[in-house]
């Protein structure tokens, strides 16, 4: 679906009301119990044949869906179009996911929030990220993501570089394709799993382990910043171990190379980063500090 489907705001357009429907989509004719089943089964097969609909189309995604036989109440319907067409064989319908997309374009801050992006980051995006022309390709690397999210993301380089803006503009990419992603930071994750166990809550602690490896992408910002125990390191190397071996694409952002990375986690995580995926290099100034001076970052693709 291309990215202009939705340009301007939507609206939910009001379903047909019952009696509307019934002129539009008559129900059959009712079956009487005196009638023997094979009479009853070829008068069912009758009806069907003379009352099947055209498959409807949807007017967002231009894609069509079959009508499918209801048994409770005689009838076609079209289980996949949130609204169907006000006449049969128009394309004047939505389907389901067009509708659930639209709901989450129209309400981003709030899916952004639940993803765990903090109200800090809401704003971020490719539109409101400003690469110069020796930093495109990076950019770039990060927007073609969006179109294979397959493997993994290893963004790294200095203090305020955009790697966090970029990462954040692919989980709100990612979410409006209506993809699953929890965004978190790594000592944020690590102090959420620790409190759970240490406050006695029963099983919270491998709930959140759990929640973070199974759910489908995950953002990790800001990993090596936690404080480095061996207790750290285990659950990090499970939960990234867990997500590589599932197939669950991780995105990551971190102020160190993976040599520093190797050096600090004893290597066990970096390898396993270094070959499952891409990797990119920030080493411009201090993208906030530009920012403010109207000026751009600059990215190198270190791949
Ligand atoms: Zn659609």
């Amino acid at each position: 679906m291309g990215d202009n489907q939705f340009a301007g705001k939507c609206h939910i357009i009001m379903d047909p009301n019952p009696e509307e429907k019934a002129l539009i989509y008559p129900a059959t004719t009712r079956l009487t119990p005196s009638e023997s089943t094979m009479e009853r089964f070829r008068k069912r097969q009758r009806i069907m044949a003379q009352t099947k609909p055209e498959p409807a189309q949807c007017k967002i995604c231009r894609s069509y869906f079959q009508p499918s036989w209801d048994d409770f109440e005689n009838n076609w319907k079209f289980p996949d179009m949130a609204i169907i067409p006000l006449k049969p064989g128009l394309s004047n319908g939505i389907c389901r996911s067009c509708i659930k997309l639209m709901h989450i374009r129209e309400n981003i801050n709030m899916h952004l929030e639940r993803a765990g992006i903090p109200p800090k980051y809401l704003g971020c995006s490719f539109e409101t990220f400003r690469p110069a022309n020796d930093i495109k390709h990076c950019y770039r690397i990060c927007k073609e993501y969006i179109a294979e999210p397959v493997c993994n993301l290893f963004l790294y380089g200095g203090y305020g570089t955009g790697k966090t803006h970029l990462a954040v503009a692919v989980a709100r990419e990612l979410l409006l394709k209506g993809k699953i992603v929890l965004f978190t930071s790594v000592p944020r994750l690590l102090f959420e799993i620790r409190k759970s166990f240490g406050k006695g809550a029963d099983d919270m602690g491998s709930f959140y382990i759990d929640k973070y490896s199974s759910c489908p992408f995950l953002i990790l910002d800001d990993l090596g910043l936690e404080k480095n125990t061996e207790w750290s390191r285990q659950t990090l190397d499970y939960i990234i171990y867990e997500r590589d071996n599932n197939l669950r694409p991780t995105v990551i952002t971190s102020n160190l190379s993976l040599d520093e990375l190797s050096e600090k986690l004893h290597g066990r995580i970096s390898s396993r980063l270094a070959g499952m995926g891409k990797v990119v290099l920030f080493n411009g100034k201090d993208y906030r500090l530009r920012r403010e001076n109207q000026t751009i970052p600059i990215l190198n693709d270190s791949r």
